[in-house]
């Protein structure tokens, strides 16, 4: 894993990594205020049910308190002898108000009951209170009218005479029991726990959650409980002394919320306080189900968030692969690129054998000749052909166009030129078989010694195959077999071409033409010379191949041309009698698509006759470039003639004498060099005749000596170039000629 792919895979982390904190942050800050909100929910629910039991334990106890004064209205003047009848006319409300006894207490403490007791209570505070004028009632007593001592509640009312004195105390007696079940008091399901307490914290009535264990003293029950307690106690202390409605929270076997609502009682000379309790978990049971949900949505969210980016991850992993294919797979062949090959030859550890850069000669040819889809599958072909060649742990690259790059495993030079020279066969066949004529695969070759950057040695091997390009013996060039001194001088022969192009260092030399049987000056040709700064001449063959391989050829072609064409002008202008110059025009000089437009403007510039402008083209240049013979006619239909230099080289082909766009055959030198030999003589006779049969002009180039001018001569060859007249000269000495001739 590379350091960008890893810093990626950190940054998604992270990301997921805070979508997650993020989460689980929302879902405890939204918990935590859905909490909040129950529990303010549920104390305003407890203060409700709290307001509700205090209203009906006021109501309960009015009820009796009511009927007490109504009944009390009878109890004047009673005296020991009537009390127990007076009593016993009430005993028809016991049960309507579920009560246990109604009781008459004189000012002594003796006390009558309906139920027949008597009993000596002055010792009792509601009989006390009574007595001062209060009503009263009590918490739970112990009940002295009867044996069992039963549990009790007694409501008490001072009975005054006339003068305003009190004369007795009237009361009536519930059973505890009974009246805490007649109280109904809410307490959340039987999960809270309600209870009446008087100012000093005793329970008077209570009902409901028994595990509270809250039994005698409210404030002694809660503080002997927990510590935690005491300011709750003495908030509560508080809250009831200012007889307020108001809650809180304490502690028993856990939290606890509760309110108290004060409750005022028989006719206000009572206050009780009506203390509704609820454990806390209610509270959480109520919770729980929201948060559960929320745990459940956030935990689904989760799941989405890790599923999205698991996706992201399986997606960007799956663009890499596509970006991957387009950067190391070639679009053409489908196979590796250059870069591709870099990596694989950069997995290798010690790569040893021959790193090879291979291109095709002329592949343009292809795609003008036979069209862009011929010259594509050609290059998938020739792609085939390396893949099927190569053996294991060898590779190959499409590096651009018609170049290819191919490692070979073999350190044995004879094995790998015979492997490159298999190549070469299969790929010439395959040319044949398109019938594109000029195809040949070229090699630059590079040994690796396992110490070098494979595009170092690519780059290396690149040098080689520029070199193979130029040179023409074999179609592969070593690059430690390359004169690298000479490539140093041509790359400063290249960076010196424009200043000597403006600077007129490149001189226009001609070589006189004569007719072979006046032996008088026919025409010239232009012969291209670059004067050195010392002065010396540096001859075409040094620098016209470097040239054409770069493309400058175009421009000294163009220079040599206008040149021609000012010297003529110049000439005739003096006076002189002038004859056709012909021009040198390289094959990569006919590439321009405007070269005939070019040349054109021009002639027209210098206003010069046709006549007096040849060009002459190597029968090379023709290879495989059928666009050749519309540019031909196309100069031709401006009267410029051609002349088919060269003929005679290399692969000559009959056919192309024929194409029909061409005035002059300049046999050369090579062909005329073989007078003398029968065999020579023979081909020289029927190229001649053969030549002249078609219509066609015949120069004799590279004329040494006599018997070469002899022969010529009696062949009808028409004119003669060569040393044996006269060799290329400056203008001024040219002038001298025409100036005799
Ligand atoms: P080429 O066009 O075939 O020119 C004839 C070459 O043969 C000239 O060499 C000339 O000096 C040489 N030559 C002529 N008669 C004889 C002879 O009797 N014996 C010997 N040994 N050589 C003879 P040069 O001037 O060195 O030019 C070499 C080639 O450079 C030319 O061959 C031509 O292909 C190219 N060249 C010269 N000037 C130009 C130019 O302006 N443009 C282009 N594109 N090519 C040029
Ligand atoms: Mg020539
Ligand atoms: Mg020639």
């Amino acid at each position: 894993m590379n350091e960008q792919t890893k810093k990626v895979n950190k940054k998604k982390f992270i990301i997921m990594l805070t979508a997650l904190l993020a989460i689980v942050i929302t879902v405890l800050s939204s918990s935590y205020v859905i909490f909040n909100e129950l529990e303010e929910q549920l104390q305003q629910n407890l203060e409700d049910v709290a307001t509700q039991n205090a209203l009906a334990l006021h109501n309960k106890i009015h009820s009796n308190y009511e009927l007490l004064q109504s009944l009390s209205k009878n109890m004047h003047d009673v005296t020991p002898d009537n009390i127990t009848e007076k009593l016993r006319s009430f005993e028809i409300f016991l049960d309507e108000y579920d009560l246990k006894r109604f009781a008459y207490s004189f000012p002594d403490g003796t006390s009558y009951s309906t139920d027949g007791g008597v009993a000596e209570l002055s010792y009792r505070e509601f009989f006390q209170r009574g007595m001062k004028g209060k009503a009263t009632i009590t918490g739970i007593l112990k009940d002295a009218l009867e044996e069992h001592h039963d549990l009790v509640n007694v409501m008490t009312i001072p009975i005054f005479d006339n003068s305003g004195a009190v004369e007795g105390v009237f009361g009536l007696t519930y059973n505890s029991q009974n009246f805490n079940d007649a109280l109904q008091i809410e307490s959340f399901d039987g999960q809270g726990y309600s209870c009446a307490i008087n100012s000093d914290g005793q329970i008077l009535v209570a009902m409901g959650n028994d595990i509270l264990q809250l039994s005698e003293n409210i404030f002694t029950d809660v503080l002997g409980v927990d510590q935690r307690n005491t300011e709750a106690v003495a908030k509560l202390q508080k809250q009831m002394a200012e007889s307020t409605s108001d809650g809180g929270t304490f502690y028993l076997t856990e939290k606890n919320y509760y309110h108290c609502v004060p409750v005022k009682l028989m006719g206000d000379d009572v206050t009780w306080y009506m203390l509704t309790i609820i454990p806390a978990d209610v509270l959480e049971s109520r919770a729980a189900p929201v948060q559960h949900s929320l745990y459940l949505m956030a935990f689904i969210v989760s799941i989405f968030i890790l599923i999205g980016v698991a996706f992201v991850i399986f997606l960007s992993r799956e663009q890499k692969q596509i970006m991957l294919r387009y950067a190391y797979e070639d679009p053409l062949t489908k196979g590796a690129n250059y870069a591709s090959f870099c990596v694989e030859m950069n997995k290798k550890r010690v790569p040893q054998g021959y790193m090879v850069s291979m291109d095709i000669t002329n592949f343009n040819n292809i795609n003008i000749a036979a069209g862009k889809t011929a010259g594509d599958r050609m290059i998938c072909d020739i792609w085939q052909i390396l893949t099927d060649e190569l053996q294991s742990e060898e590779l190959a690259g499409h590096v651009r166009e018609d170049v290819f790059s191919v490692f070979f495993k073999t350190e044995d030079k004879k094995l790998l030129i015979t492997r490159l020279k298999q190549i070469s066969t299969r790929i010439n066949k395959r040319a044949r078989e398109s019938q594109v004529k000029g195809i040949h695969s070229r090699y630059g070759i590079y040994e690796m010694r396992g110490t070098e950057e494979p595009e170092d040695a690519y780059s290396k091997a690149q040098i080689a195959r520029e070199q193979a390009r130029i040179q023409r013996e074999q179609n592969y060039v070593f690059y430690n077999e390359i004169d690298h001194e000479r490539l140093q001088q041509d790359q400063q022969l290249e960076e010196r071409f424009e200043d000597s192009l403006a600077e007129g260092d490149f001189e226009v030399w001609y070589q006189p033409k004569y007719s072979a049987a006046t032996g008088e000056v026919v025409g010239s040709e232009a012969l291209v010379r670059w004067r050195d700064k010392d002065g010396s001449l540096i001859s075409p063959g040094r620098f016209i191949p470097l040239f054409e391989q770069n493309g400058m050829i175009a421009k000294l072609d163009e220079y040599m041309f206008r040149a021609v064409c000012i010297q003529q002008t110049r000439w005739l202008a003096n006076g002189q009698k002038i004859y056709p110059v012909s021009i040198n025009l390289s094959r990569a000089s006919l590439y321009y698509v405007d070269i005939v437009e070019k040349y054109k403007a021009i002639m027209q510039e210098y206003k010069i006759d046709p006549d007096y402008i040849q060009l002459e083209i190597t029968e090379s240049a023709l290879e495989g470039m059928s666009s050749i013979q519309e540019l031909l006619k196309q100069f031709r239909d401006m009267g410029i003639r051609i002349l088919m230099d060269d003929f005679g080289t290399g692969y000559s082909s009959l056919a192309t004498l024929n194409m029909q766009c061409f005035d002059t055959l300049k046999l050369d030198k090579s062909l005329i060099d073989h007078i003398g030999d029968k065999n020579g003589e023979t081909l020289l006779y029927y190229v001649i005749s053969m030549g002249q049969k078609l219509g066609l002009h015949i120069t004799a180039e590279g004329v040494e000596n006599r018997i070469q001018l002899e022969f010529l001569k009696k062949n009808h060859c028409d004119d003669i170039q060569g040393f044996l007249f006269a060799k290329p000269m400056p203008a001024v000495e040219f002038e001298n000629i025409l100036a005799h001739s």
